[in-house]
C-alpha cells in the first residue's frame, strides 16, 4: 500500500505540474521513473496507481492537489487478483511478489457466489490490524419482467420501510438503538476531546454495522415476498425538487436509504426479481384513493383526503402512490423505452 501510494504521488505530481489527467501523457511521462525509484512494485500496479492518481487529478480538474493517505484502499484489477468466492482465497500481487489470501465471506452474501466480478478494492482497517476485501458483483442476465406484480415500498425515518401491501418495517429495538446512537454522539460532539473524537468515530462504525444489519433483514423479507417487481422512489431526482422540505433532505443524505435500495435491488436480481426505480413527486401529497392531490392531506404521519375522505397513515398512502406510479411505469414501458427501464 505504501508503495502504491508512493507511485500514486508520482503520477499527480507530474500531472498537477503539467495539468494533465491524460493517462497515456502521464505514463510516457512518469512509468519509467517509477518503476526505477519502487522496482519492487509490479508493473500493473504501477499503471493502477496512475489510472487513479489521473482520476483524482481528472475530479479536481488540476486545481487542488490530490493526497492520498499510505495505507487507502487500494483498487486492484483482474490482472493483479485471482479471487476464488467460492473457496475464500484470493492471490494478490504484491511488492513481495504473489501472495495467498484467504478470506470469509459474510452469510449475507453467499447467495451471490456465481456472480462475476465486476472490482476489487483491498482496505486495511489500522485498529483491528485487519486487511478487507471489497468486491462488487454483476449478474449479466436480468429476466425479462413476466407480470406486473408490483409492490411500493417508501423509505423514511420513522418507519425505515412501508409497502404498499400494509406491511411497516419499523422495530422498538431499532429505535431505541438509533435513538441511545444519537444520545452518545451528541454527548460526545459536545466534549469535543481527543478521546471524545476516538469515541465517536468507532460508534459511528457501530452505528453504520447496525445500519447494515437493519437494511439486510428487510431487504430480505421484502423480496422473499409474493411481489415480483419492487418500486421505490429514485433518491436523486428529489435532490434537485425538494419537494417534501427538511424530512426528504435528510432522508437523501443518509446512506441507509440507498443502501437498502441496493440491498433490494440485488437480492432481487439473484431470484429473477426486479427494482423499479420511479419519479417520487407528489407522493405524500397525493391521495392513493382519489388522486387528489393537496398539500393540506397530509398532517405529520397523517394522511386525510380533503375531496374523498380517505383516512390512511401517510407513509403507506405514500407507499402505494409509489406502486401506482410503477405500474404505470411499466405499461408506457413499451412506447417509452427510455423512460423508465426496470434496473
Ligand atoms: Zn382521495
Amino acid at each position: 500500500m505504501r508503495a502504491y501510494t508512493k507511485a500514486f504521488s508520482i503520477s499527480t505530481k507530474w500531472g498537477f505540474e503539467n495539468r494533465s489527467w491524460n493517462k497515456v501523457d502521464n505514463h510516457n511521462a512518469t512509468y519509467k521513473l517509477t518503476r526505477q525509484s519502487i522496482p519492487d512494485l509490479p508493473s500493473s500496479l504501477v499503471q493502477g496507481a496512475r489510472d487513479c492518481a489521473c482520476e483524482a487529478l481528472k475530479a479536481v480538474k488540476c486545481e487542488t492537489f490530490p493526497e492520498r493517505k499510505p495505507l487507502s484502499a487500494m483498487r486492484y484489477n483482474q490482472r493483479v487478483i485471482t479471487v476464488n468466492l467460492v473457496h475464500g482465497i484470493a492471490t494478490i500481487a504484491s511488492t513481495k511478489g504473489r501472495i495467498k489470501a484467504t478470506f470469509f465471506v459474510p452469510s449475507n452474501y453467499r447467495d451471490y457466489l456465481s456472480w462475476s466480478i465486476k472490482s476489487s478494492t483491498i482496505s486495511y482497517d489500522r485498529r483491528n490490524k485487519v486487511f478487507y476485501l471489497h468486491i462488487s458483483l454483476e449478474h449479466s442476465d436480468p429476466e425479462k419482467i413476466a407480470d406486473l406484480n408490483i409492490l411500493g415500498i417508501d423509505r423514511g425515518i420513522v418507519n425505515i420501510a412501508v409497502c404498499s401491501d400494509n406491511r411497516f418495517f419499523n422495530s422498538k429495538k431499532t429505535k431505541n438503538r438509533r435513538a441511545r446512537y444519537a444520545y452518545l454522539r451528541k454527548e460526545l460532539q459536545s466534549k469535543g476531546t481527543k478521546s471524545a473524537k476516538r469515541k465517536l468515530k468507532r460508534l459511528s462504525g457501530k452505528e453504520r454495522r447496525f445500519g447494515t444489519d437493519v437494511n439486510h433483514c428487510i431487504s430480505k423479507q421484502i423480496v422473499n415476498s409474493e411481489y415480483t417487481v419492487f418500486a421505490l422512489e429514485e433518491l436523486s431526482k428529489i435532490r434537485v425538487q425538494k419537494r417534501r422540505g427538511k424530512e426528504f433532505n435528510s432522508k437523501l443524505n443518509s446512506w441507509p436509504f440507498y443502501q437498502l435500495e441496493q440491498f433490494i435491488r440485488y437480492k432481487a436480481e439473484a431470484i429473477g426479481k426486479h427494482v423499479l426505480l420511479v419519479d417520487a413527486r407528489y407522493t405524500s401529497q397525493k391521495c392513493s384513493n382519489c388522486e387528489h392531490t393537496y398539500k393540506g392531506n397530509r398532517e405529520g404521519s397523517a394522511f386525510l383526503c380533503r375531496k374523498c375522505g380517505l383516512e390512511i397513515h401517510a407513509d403507506l398512502n405514500a407507499s402505494r402512490n409509489i406502486a401506482q406510479a410503477g405500474i404505470s411505469c411499466l405499461s408506457r414501458l413499451s412506447c417509452q423505452p427510455a423512460e423508465c427501464i426496470p434496473t
